[in-house]
């Protein structure tokens, strides 16, 4: 027997799933979640944000936030559902509808439980995570401001189905992506001493980027750099005068991020030099890894063990989240949610198993109400 809750949950879960908005267009996604939490006579702040909204429950001090993402991809849905989505080429393949959906459940058990709340829970229905935007936008507003915890979640396929997993320290990659434009001499295909090849310095490039990874860091360290767009040329008699790449790195910590970042500017410097062609290199960082402070993740890890919930604690991922703009104010622990598979993050066949919203919403309740009760205990 499902209860009303879990059932409306549900319900809201699918029309989210069907109806996917892309980053900074969750307009209709935003005012299904304000209606779904008028309803239920939950407190919507009053800020500047474009979409996405901040929910607040119970008063006072000690005050936490809790944040859940609700943007989908630009991904054409593979999966066939009876609430498959119905905007054409964009699909929730992150799970963000079941994050906001997780988020909207927790308001309504907290709400139900206000009067023995010993403080506020902020809860963010956080918009434009897969841009990277999104938390930058809602720290602006102030509403982190001294806030003593924050808490965010992301599903992970790759888990067994509901188990909440979380680790202390280094849990997501910081985020780093750059854009490479070679400016050198075209010519005919016939007689290259005429120009200036930009393709030799486009192997040139790809072949010692790999040598960062291997050759500069240590291994005990883990990072990524990966090349993931080369353009040149247009046909087959001519050498062509520019080139293009693209990539991203992925690291755990500011010292290796800075590194790699070095190493890439100082190899484009020698080979701009060795080939005397001009090389820009746009560099665009994104969010630092997501960092869990140790109390609080061993606290959400205590807390899914009080909740009879399975719990485990997990691997860093490579991922890139922007959960870690939070933490740069504000401690708190980053969790996972099992959601079984089999297809990852980002894939078209990418799918939620629906069985973890409520003993999701229940758990992150218990949490929220459980850090309040910590933070009281601590001041006395
Ligand atoms: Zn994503
Ligand atoms: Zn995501």
């Amino acid at each position: 027997m499902t209860k009303p809750l879990e059932n409306d949950l549900h319900q809201f879960f699918y029309d989210l799933h069907q109806h996917p908005e892309l980053s900074n267009n969750e307009f209709e996604t935003t005012q299904k979640i304000k209606k779904a939490l008028d309803q239920h006579h939950i407190k919507v702040l009053d800020l500047p944000l474009k979409t996405g909204l901040v929910a607040e429950i119970g008063q006072g001090i000690p005050f936490i936030v809790l944040r859940g993402d609700i943007d989908a991809l630009p991904i054409q849905e593979q999966v066939d559902v009876s609430y498959t989505s119905k905007n054409d080429g964009v699909m929730h393949a992150c799970g963000h509808d079941f994050h906001a959906t997780a988020m909207l459940g927790t308001a309504i058990l907290l709400k139900e439980r206000e009067h023995t709340l010993q403080g506020t829970v902020r809860i963010i229905f956080q918009a434009a995570e897969e841009v990277g935007t999104g938390a930058l936008d809602v720290i602006r507003t102030g509403v982190l401001d001294q806030a003593e915890a924050v808490f965010g979640i992301h599903n992970d396929p790759t888990l067994v189905s509901g188990i909440i997993g979380c680790k202390e320290g280094a849990l997501t990659a910081g985020v780093d992506r750059f854009a490479i434009r070679i400016q050198a001499k075209g010519t005919h295909a016939a007689r290259p001493q005429d120009g200036n090849d930009p393709l030799i310095v486009v192997a040139h490039i790809i072949q010692v980027f790999q040598t960062i990874i291997s050759r500069r860091i240590s291994s005990d360290e883990n990072a990524v750099v990966s090349l993931t767009q080369v353009h040149s040329g247009t046909t087959w008699n001519i050498i062509p005068d520019t080139a293009f790449l693209e990539g991203t790195v992925r690291s755990f910590n500011t010292q290796t991020r800075q590194l790699i970042e070095n190493e890439i500017r100082q190899i484009l410097k020698g080979i701009e030099q060795t080939f005397a062609v001009k090389i820009d290199l746009d560099w665009q960082a994104g969010p630092p890894s997501v960092t869990n402070d140790s109390i609080w993740s061993n606290f959400a890890l205590q807390v899914a063990k009080e909740s009879n919930l399975q719990y485990r604690e997990v691997e860093k991922s490579p991922i890139g989240e922007d959960f870690s703009f939070y933490q740069e104010k504000v401690s708190g622990a980053f969790i996972m949610i099992g959601s079984g598979g089999p297809y990852p993050l980002h894939h078209p066949k990418f799918k939620i198993d629906t069985n973890i919203v409520f003993p999701s919403a229940l758990y992150l309740s218990n949490l929220a109400e459980s850090a309040l009760g910590f933070l009281q205990k601590k001041r006395k």
